[in-house]
């Protein structure tokens, strides 16, 4: 007599819209997400694509601030330069005035 096996039927709460599935996978950080698809047709339900799509998002929206943020460093610095820059002309312009004015005059 041949003995059937049963299936363990296992659920698991999905990490991404923590509803139970039996139908799931498995990512690189353990987390579970349901994953309901039939081959040959797109997934109709992919917790884990969704879940990779946002964390990207999130990524990006960082990785922009961030950079934004730099940005707006680089150009204070820029501005500070540019403040440094045009004072030193000021004082070569006024010290060269200076110098023409004495050389004028006769000694
Ligand atoms: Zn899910």
């Amino acid at each position: 007599m041949r003995r059937k096996k049963a299936k363990p039927h296992i659920e698991v709460k999905c990490d991404y819209c923590g509803s139970m599935t039996d139908r799931f996978v498995v990512n690189m950080e353990h987390k579970k997400f349901c994953r309901h698809q039939y081959v040959g047709f797109p997934p109709e339900k992919d917790c884990m694509g969704d879940y990779i799509e946002e964390k990207k998002n999130v990524q990006e929206k960082e990785k922009s601030k961030k950079s934004e943020k730099e940005e707006q460093e680089k150009k204070v610095l820029t501005d500070r330069k540019t403040a440094i820059r045009k004072l030193d002309e000021l004082k070569q312009f006024l010290s060269k005035k200076k110098q023409a004015f004495f050389q004028k005059r006769p000694t």
